[in-house]
């Protein structure tokens, strides 16, 4: 089977390794270079919190354990398993950490209250503030370092034969005779079917496809589709493992280097102005790490960037055929690291055996297709997903 993928961001190249690995003949169309979209400014925390409705989170908790499985085959210099520390520092935020404890424990999601003390012996250089009493410990989360990921999967498919075709931009989709057809700027490519893995780009093309998927507006400042992460330079800190505090996340980014995110400054991200590597919020969030973690005292942010989340309109992911005939599938979703190798595996499957999945039965486009009056998503700071 001849499959185009269009899209060489986490998703795509996980598409493009199953189906590869699975004897289709594959070839990828990239506008302008792998994890040029959102795979490239990700906060990469593996994770199912706070994702409603059940069957939202049981496919997180599958797509963690996907991350598991393809770190068996041939280890994984691109995943860390070691867990994440969360606490809270005011009464409001105690209460919301309890109660999401507690969800998460009825859904035996593995986490584990732990003193200060504890945290200290996972986390030498930690520094929790005092008062803080109960630290919520969740062993089987990790972060991923998002181009080793891409190295992997990408790797893998080039390896079994799949081609990349890259600048090149698909303007258009359509059926013709039975086949996808892929237009780019200097023509046409036929192929038995497609799949879209364009990320915050979907709209454009499932509209051109004549199946629009409405996508959160990935240009909205201030909205939940736009995050600020701050790179810092490296710095003698012993951090391995993820952070997820009140006043910051931070997770480490390989060489001593670490990506920190706080969350309440969201509401300033605005794409059309990211703001400076030494200004303000670049000083407030070192200042926060510093509070946070010894040896990291004149941190500075080699850069300070604004990530646009990859969202289809109700926050869910979406992962089907755009109609019946069974030869455009789109693939889009937020938590893509987490869910990236995992949806790459059950799409390929369905397009290879045209055997549905189950765990994929909440999220085929259809929901979503021609909707415009669908109501505005909760930013991460509020929703307490990431
Ligand atoms: C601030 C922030 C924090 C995040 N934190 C987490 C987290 O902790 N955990 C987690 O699991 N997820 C997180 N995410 C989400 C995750 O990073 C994304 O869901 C994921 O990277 C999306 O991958 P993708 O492959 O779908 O899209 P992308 O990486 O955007 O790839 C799409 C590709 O398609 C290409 N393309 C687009 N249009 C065309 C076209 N017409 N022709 C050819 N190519 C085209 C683009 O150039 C791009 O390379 C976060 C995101 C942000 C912004």
């Amino acid at each position: 089977m001849k499959i185009a993928v269009i899209g060489l961001g986490v998703l795509g190249a996980a598409a493009a390794r199953s189906l590869a690995a699975a004897g289709a003949e594959v070839t990828v169309f990239e506008r302008t270079a792998p994890l040029a979209g959102t795979s490239g400014t990700s906060f990469a925390w593996t994770n199912s919190h706070s994702k409603n409705p059940r069957s939202y989170h049981d496919l997180n908790v599958t797509g963690m354990a996907e991350h598991a499985e393809l770190a068996k085959e041939s280890g994984a210099n691109w995943l860390v398993r070691t867990g994440n520390l969360e606490w809270a520092e005011d009464a409001a935020g105690a209460e919301r950490l309890a109660a999401s404890v507690a969800e998460l424990t009825g859904r035996d999601y593995p986490v584990d209250w732990i003193t200060p003390r504890r945290a200290g012996e996972l986390v030498p250089d930690l520094r929790v503030p005092s008062g803080v009493q109960d630290i919520a410990f969740y062993p089987t989360e990790g972060h991923v370092f998002p181009a080793l990921l891409v190295a992997r999967l990408w790797g893998e498919a080039r390896e079994r034969g799949a081609e990349l075709r890259c600048p090149a931009t698909v303007t258009g989709l359509s059926e013709v005779d039975g086949r996808a057809r892929v237009e780019l700027a200097d023509g046409t490519a036929d192929f038995d079917a497609v799949v879209l893995a364009t990320g915050r780009w979907t709209e454009t093309l499932t509209a051109a496809a004549g199946h629009r998927i409405p996508m959160a507006d990935p240009d909205a400042a201030g909205s939940a589709t736009v995050g600020l992460l701050g790179y810092t330079n490296p710095l003698p800190t012993r951090l391995n493992r993820i952070l997820t505090t009140p006043k910051l996340n931070v997770r480490p980014d390989g060489g001593g280097r670490l990506i920190v995110q706080g969350l309440d400054l969201d509401a300033h991200a605005d794409p059309a102005g990211p703001p400076a590597a030494d200004g303000d919020h670049a000083r407030d969030l070192c200042s926060r790490l510093t509070g946070l973690l010894a040896g990291t005292s004149g941190a500075r942010l080699e850069s300070l960037r604004v990530g646009q989340r990859a969202m289809p309109a109700d926050g869910l992911t979406v992962a089907g055929f755009l109609d019946g005939s069974g030869k455009i599938y789109a693939l889009a979703t937020h938590s893509g690291i987490t869910l990236g190798p995992l949806l790459g595996k059950l799409a390929a499957q369905e397009l290879l055996t045209g055997h549905p999945a189950d765990s994929l039965a909440d999220f085929r486009p259809q929901r979503l297709i021609g909707k415009s009056d669908l109501p505005t998503l909760q930013p991460a700071r509020f929703a307490g997903q990431q």
